[in-house]
């Protein structure tokens, strides 16, 4: 047979011998033996039987579809194991009776469950039971977790999310399978949770400060606004604004801005109590909310926090001094809406600064219509240079003995088409906080000094300086570009500074007034006397002369007593002056019993109405060929308009 079979192919590359040979070995009478045979690719499997007598019934069957069946099943197998093993997931799968039917490594690892106990057949009652004992779960019971579990599939819920006992959190989705029972994936999502979490935080925090931002501050407000609202205890908006922080940051850098931003939260942080919030809203701006409150809590508190910010803070080894204005409004008093309340408390805190810093406000209804009023003055403003609205008039000085005309102060006159002439007083300040004082100085200095080219040599011009203009670029290389480029010689000029540019107290500032001084230009001390440190300013710097404040001039002959005092101040500083050799000043007079007053203290030098009101530049040249020689008390210049 196996011959035959050899012809057909059918043994490979075996003889009918050979294989004859092999069936001998293998086969031991009595004992039953299959063999697997390949034939043209087909697998067959041939099983002897033993006979009772000896002899073997030989069954030959073509097993290639079984085997194949097989081998991909246990391929199958394979794969899902590695996969199952493999997935990032924790996987359980259990039956409708809620037994464990097939679970992965991660599943255990994840809950550190022992492989001897989670095994397929446990009921879920008692995996839950081990894991708690692994300290999984805190505070519950077993079959408390298994009924919510239940309840849970029940319900259709497929996600949750549970806490284990160290803090991780864990998501769990279930799906259920198609012929009952359910697939539960685990996954261990504490670093995504923390990451939205961290999200979230930094969506509502401002990152230098980690305090409340502006979006999470609104939302507060939106909540303490509707208490305020249903009847609760009023509630109180601050806007802060820390002074001076633009120079500081300017100065020494903005890592020790950043610095002082931290310190400056950390200290206002101290002041609140843990129900209010106070949050960055930007740069430095910070905002408090204080609920439930009343008015008088809330300026006992405004008072505190301007008070703990007069201590200096200390940043890599720089003392720096700041200061706090605070803008208050009130709920529902003054608005219902957050933006209502922000804009008020703004409006508020634009008030606190601009009546000095360091110090607060509350909102007022008219503060509003003000600052409308200041808006448009500012747009005009920023055009009127170059709009051409802008002219200088000249106030002439001169000498208190004899009259003999000294020289012109030059004052800025700003004319506007609808509003006519508006008055210094409103517009300079208002140049200061915008900064249009410098380009707007620089012309005044510009201006002036070519008109008082056309004036004979020994008339001096006096131009007032903003402190401001101190802060720009170097005002000694614009101070001597005005002279060059007209060439007026610098002992013509005066430049009359206010105590205000020494407050600083600027290495700076110290070492630009030198420099102007070292070019020849006589510097002067403007409105002596309305600071309070006058005095003492006269020993930082080697003025060339004082002006005494027409506020000291003008109660000369009023009121006797201040009248008396006042002519003593006046006395004193002319005499400290003549000890010094200072020229000194008095601005303001008009009436001729001033002048005798002013006259017999001492003054050098009388300025006034009673000279003359400031007039323009043509009025200015007749004045100086009328009045060279000087003159008379109580004559008045009668070519002024
Ligand atoms: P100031 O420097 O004290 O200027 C003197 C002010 O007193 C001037 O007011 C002048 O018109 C006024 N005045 C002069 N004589 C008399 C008098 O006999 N009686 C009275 N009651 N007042 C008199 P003005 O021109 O309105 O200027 C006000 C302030 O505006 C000035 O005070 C000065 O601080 C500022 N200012 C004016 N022009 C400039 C400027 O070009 N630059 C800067 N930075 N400030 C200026
Ligand atoms: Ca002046
Ligand atoms: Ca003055």
């Amino acid at each position: 047979i196996l011959d035959h079979g050899m012809t057909r192919g059918n043994l490979g590359g075996d003889t009918a011998e050979d294989r004859v040979a092999r069936l001998r070995a293998g086969l031991t009478p009595g004992v039953p033996a299959s063999y697997r045979r390949f034939v043209h690719n087909r697998i067959f499997k041939a099983s002897y039987e033993p006979m009772p007598h000896g002899g073997w019934v030989a069954i030959h069957e073509d097993v290639t579809e079984q085997e194949h069946a097989a081998e991909a099943m246990r391929e199958q197998h394979r794969r899902f194991d590695a996969a199952l093993n493999n997935m990032a997931h924790g996987l359980a799968m259990f039956d409708s009776a809620l037994n464990l039917l097939v679970c992965n490594r991660r599943y255990l690892t994840l809950y550190g469950l022992s492989p001897e106990v989670v095994k397929p057949g446990i009921a879920m009652r008692d995996i839950v039971a081990h894991s708690m004992a692994l300290g999984n779960y805190a505070g519950l019971d077993a079959d408390t977790i298994v009924a919510g579990y239940v309840r849970q599939l029940e319900a259709g819920e497929y996600v949750s999310y549970r806490q284990l006992g160290d803090g991780r959190i864990i998501e769990v989705v279930y799906e259920t399978m198609a012929h009952g029972g359910w697939v539960v994936m685990h996954e261990d999502v504490t670093l995504r949770h923390r990451a939205e979490q961290r999200i979230a935080h930094m969506a509502h925090h401002d990152a230098l400060t980690n305090l409340p931002n502006r979006a999470l501050f609104r939302d507060r407000m939106a909540e303490g606004l509707t208490q305020a609202m249903a009847g609760g205890e009023p509630m109180a908006v601050l806007c802060l604004d820390l002074d001076r922080f633009k120079l500081i940051n300017d100065t020494l850098g903005h890592p020790v801005g950043d610095k002082l931003l931290r310190a400056v939260s950390d200290r206002l942080g101290e002041a609140l109590r843990p129900t209010d919030t106070i949050a960055r809203l930007g740069g430095d701006e910070f905002a408090i909310l204080v609920a439930p409150t009343r008015p008088h809590a809330v300026e006992a508190l405004a008072d505190r926090m301007v008070r703990i910010m007069t201590a200096p803070f200390v940043i890599d080894g720089h003392e720096i001094s700041t200061g706090l204005s605070i803008g208050i409004a009130m709920a529902p008093a003054d608005g219902t809406t957050a933006d209502q309340l922000m804009k008020c408390a703004d409006l508020a805190l634009y008030k606190a600064k601009s009546e000095g810093r360091g110090s607060f406000r509350f909102f007022e209804p008219d503060m509003s219509a003000r600052v409308e009023a200041r808006r448009a003055l500012e747009l005009d403003l920023r055009q009127a240079l170059g709009a051409g609205e802008f002219h200088l008039v000249f106030q002439p000085q001169v000498r208190a003995e004899n009259q003999v005309l000294t020289g012109f102060e030059a004052l800025l006159r700003w004319s506007h088409p609808r509003r006519g002439l508006v008055p210094p007083a409103q517009f300079i300040p208002l140049a200061e906080e915008t900064g249009l004082i410098l380009p707007i100085g620089e012309w005044v200095l510009r201006e002036a000094c070519r008109e008082a080219t056309r004036w004979p040599e020994a008339i001096r011009i006096s131009v007032n300086l903003s402190p401001v203009q101190f802060r720009g670029r170097s005002l000694t290389a614009m101070v001597r570009s005005a002279l060059g480029a007209v060439g007026l010689a610098p002992g013509r000029l005066e430049l009359e500074i206010t105590e205000a540019v020494l407050l600083s107290n600027e290495e700076a500032t110290m070492v630009e007034l030198h420099d102007l001084r070292a070019l020849g230009i006589r510097i002067v001390m403007d409105d002596f006397g309305v600071g309070y440190s006058s005095l003492s300013y006269l020993r930082s710097f080697p003025f060339d002369k004082i002006k005494i404040d027409r506020s000291f001039i003008a109660d000369l002959d009023v009121s006797r007593d201040k009248s008396k005092d006042n002519a003593a101040i006046i006395r004193a500083v002319a005499d400290l002056g003549a000890s010094l050799t200072i020229d000194t000043i008095a601005e303001g007079v008009e009436t001729p019993e001033q002048l005798a007053i002013i006259r017999h203290c001492g003054c050098t030098e009388v300025q006034g109405y009673l000279i003359s009101h400031p007039c323009l530049a043509e009025a200015a040249l007749a004045f100086i060929r009328d009045h060279r020689d000087g003159i008379r008390p109580g004559e008045r210049a009668a070519h002024l308009a």
